[in-house]
């Protein structure tokens, strides 16, 4: 009885748009959906490190229980395989929404899976907090913008994306979860949050997911040449994954429902990337040209003065110093593969 008179507590201050008390405190249970995955696995640590309860719920499409096995004890902890795809009841007070392939090479493998993901997926989980009164955010993505014609990209912005590409089943399943986040927000009061999250990298990334800081350090690690797409100048801004994560928190905890920008706003060509990795693992290391792949954004780079001003967040690790931060996780990584096939 105590138990459930403070969470009816938190439920109607969560209402009201405060922050509620508990956040931060003991009681507060978190639902991370593809909390197995890089970006929920670190999310998670950070919860459970703050002292909330967490359920992880994810189907292991690309996830890895490895990336959660030091919490398997913890009474705080619960581990769901689960497809978001189907229904789910469960009692908490947020919802953190990952679960969906996040790498072109992840979600181009089953495009129409990929696109039925974000959109049942995303209906499911707001389902979810409609019915338990819990605040839902979701994790959209700068391809929102497709390739864009404005730069660097506001969250007003409504993007330049080909509804029939190679790349659609991902960009527009989140336009599309955009919308259902906000139609459950304006039809039915469910709280919400967006965050348009830029490309990302750290530690627990796939090795072989194919997005390009994970293809590069696995590359150099490997002795192999890092492989530049099309002309290398096409550009991109990375973030290390403990800037995105707090970013994340703040966008929860806070009281705007965003569309937020959460990215670092230092852009690089594909071949000054190459150049960082060269410095930071190996000056030997070599680039070897390769056909660039359909729809790729020739540029991209946030606009981050609305998280700034909003959300008082900016990322603070330049990738010079991230990157150094992935290369031993990834080295040991491979170190293993290659003992397990006997190298
Ligand atoms: P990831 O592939 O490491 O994690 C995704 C997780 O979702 C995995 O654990 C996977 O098993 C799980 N999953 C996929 N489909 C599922 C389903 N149907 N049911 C249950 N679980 C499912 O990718 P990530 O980089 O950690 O991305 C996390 C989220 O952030 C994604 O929504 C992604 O679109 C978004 N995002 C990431 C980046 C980035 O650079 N990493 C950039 C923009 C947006
Ligand atoms: N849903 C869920 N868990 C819940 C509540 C709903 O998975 O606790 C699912 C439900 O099965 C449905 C979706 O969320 O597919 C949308 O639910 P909503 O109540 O908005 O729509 P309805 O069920 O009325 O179509
Ligand atoms: N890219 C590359 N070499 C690789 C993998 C990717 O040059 O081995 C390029 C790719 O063409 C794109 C950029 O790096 O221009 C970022 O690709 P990624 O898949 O990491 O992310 P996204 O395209 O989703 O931003």
């Amino acid at each position: 009885r105590h138990d459930l008179r403070g969470v009816g507590l938190e439920r109607r201050s969560a209402v009201a748009g405060r922050v509620p008390a508990a956040i931060g405190a003991r009681r507060l249970r978190v639902v991370v959906t593809g909390g197995a995955g890089f970006v929920g696995s670190h999310l998670v640590d950070k919860l459970i490190g703050r002292g909330n309860e967490v359920i992880v719920v994810d189907n292991f499409f690309t996830g890895r229980k490895d990336n959660l096995v030091h919490l398997l004890g913890n009474p705080r902890f619960e581990l769901i395989r689960h497809d978001v795809v189907e229904p789910i009841l469960l009692e908490v007070d947020q919802i953190y929404h990952l679960a969906c392939p996040a790498s072109p090479v992840h979600y181009k493998y089953n495009p129409v899976k990929t696109i039925i993901s974000n959109v049942m997926g995303t209906l499911n989980m707001l389902g979810l907090a409609k019915r338990i009164g819990a605040r839902f955010l979701l994790t959209s993505t700068s391809e929102v913008y497709g390739d864009p014609l404005e730069h660097p990209q506001k969250e007003t912005y409504w993007g330049n994306v080909n509804p029939i590409g190679e790349r659609s089943c991902y960009d527009e399943g989140k336009r599309t979860a955009e919308t259902l986040t906000m139609d459950y927000h304006r039809g039915d009061g469910v709280e919400v949050r967006i965050a348009r999250i830029f490309n990302t990298y750290g530690p627990r990334m796939c090795l072989d997911d194919g997005r390009v800081v994970s293809n590069f350090v696995a590359q150099v690690i490997r002795k192999q040449p890092m492989t530049v797409y099309g002309d290398g100048k096409q550009t991109r801004s990375f973030q290390y994954v403990s800037d995105l994560v707090n970013g994340l928190v703040a966008l929860m905890d806070g009281e705007h429902v965003g569309p937020f920008n959460l990215g670092n706003p230092g852009e690089f060509t594909m071949l000054e990337l190459a150049e960082v990795v060269k410095a930071t693992i190996d000056p030997s290391a070599t680039i070897e040209f390769r056909p660039n792949t359909a729809d790729d954004p020739h540029m991209r780079k946030p606009d981050i003065s609305k998280a700034k001003e909003l959300l008082n967040w900016e990322p603070k690790v330049p990738l010079k110093e991230g990157l150094p931060l992935m290369v031993n996780d990834f080295r040991n990584r491979i170190l293993n593969e290659d003992e397990g096939k006997g190298m």
